[in-house]
């Protein structure tokens, strides 16, 4: 099986399974095919292997692709991969495809794509699988342009990508190129789950252009990988917890500074900021009957709550605020040396010996 691009494939970690299935299952995608090389998984939905240099994917190249030595010019690793490619494209059974709309009125499944992958993937192979999230369908033609038009100037800066690729049917009688067979799978996956709540059916708006990501403090200093999810950054943030429940990310609507900046460029206007202070809500308050995810309250300790609770009563209160900054003050010798996974790479936090307002006391 050859694969164009497909982050819905990533999601349900299609490889392993087809190759647990005795498949062998080959990215065709350049960013794609460098991270498969590599055993990684996509440290970005647009640019899967923008944490590589071009030494890095050289010296990848040279260790596993066969006859190959090292070189770091661009042109001659993109001829490479492309050689080993269009080999594996006239040879498969399958080829397997992401959508990035499908149209309800036609049937038609559209591809955008630079690399021109994704079109021998959808026409070599006898057989096109084409796999995508519920939300990706519209419902007719004409909502195409301007989804389309939002989609390339936000993910590349391009008034219109390399391809455009709409497929409606199997190949016809006469017809020279096309598969004989195309297959729609439809991938719900936690996303009815988003649906059903008036709030977080937003997320399902996504194009998934990668701008949120582009601009995003946290992302931007510690990469994709960082997450633990198919999806980083502010969109995984906000979609990931339908797709794996709260247990297992309660934490990561918590690693943003809520600067808005993902908000500001989401071409859809999806309220990222605002989804993210919903999800600490739903993952940090005690759990409920009648939740609204899976997982609600897995993060709720009411060791926590009351400590925050104390927190915020001391700080709207001058004198109460003023009497904890003196005790801690005095008292910073009784800090604990170790203090949890913070002080496994950090140094102690402990309060200043002096307090702000005695040192400006002392000045004037
Ligand atoms: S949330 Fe908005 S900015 Fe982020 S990938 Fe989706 S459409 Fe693009």
């Amino acid at each position: 099986m050859v694969k164009g691009k497909s982050m819905v494939s990533e999601e349900i970690e299609l490889n392993h399974a087809a190759e647990a299935a005795g498949i062998g299952a080959l990215e065709s995608d350049m960013g794609e095919y460098i991270v498969q090389l590599a055993g990684e998984k996509p440290s970005h939905i647009i640019m899967p292997a923008i944490h590589k240099t071009k030494e890095e994917i050289a010296r990848l190249f040279a260790d596993k692709v066969e006859g190959v030595d090292y070189t770091d010019n661009v042109d001659a690793l993109i001829q490479i991969g492309r050689n080993v490619l269009r080999q594996k494209f006239l040879e498969a059974d399958i080829g397997l495809s992401g959508v990035n709309f499908a149209v309800a009125e036609t049937g038609t499944l559209c591809l955008v794509e630079n690399e021109g992958n994704g079109r021998m993937c959808t026409t070599a192979p006898p057989v096109h699988i084409a796999i995508t999230g519920i939300e990706k369908i519209v419902e007719k033609l004409e909502h195409i342009p301007p989804l389309l038009s939002l989609l390339t100037r936000s993910a590349t800066g391009q008034n219109i990508s390399t391809y455009f690729n709409m497929i409606s049917s199997p190949r016809k009688a006469g017809e020279k190129d096309g598969p004989s067979e195309v297959h729609l799978v439809l991938l719900d996956n936690g996303r009815s789950q988003a649906y059903a709540d008036e709030q977080l059916r937003k997320t399902l708006q996504c194009i998934r252009c990668g701008a949120c990501m582009n601009h995003c403090p946290v992302y931007t200093r510690i990469g994709g990988h960082a997450y633990g999810t198919t999806y980083p950054g502010p969109i995984g943030k906000i979609i990931s917890p339908h797709m794996l429940g709260l247990e297992a990310t309660s934490t990561m609507a918590t690693a943003s500074s809520l600067c808005g900046a993902c908000g500001e460029v989401c071409p859809v206007k999806i309220p990222i900021p605002e989804l993210l202070m919903r999800l600490r809500e739903e993952a940090f308050t005690a759990p409920h009957a009648d939740p609204a995810m899976v997982g609600q309250g897995a993060g709720y300790s009411w060791l926590m709550t009351s400590v925050w609770k104390g927190w915020a009563a001391v700080y709207r209160s001058p004198s109460l605020y003023g009497l904890a900054t003196w005790l801690g003050s005095r008292f910073s010798w009784l800090m604990p040396s170790k203090q949890g996974a913070w002080t496994s790479v950090r140094v102690p936090l402990k309060p200043a010996g002096k307090r702000l307002r005695d040192m400006l006391r002392e000045r004037e």
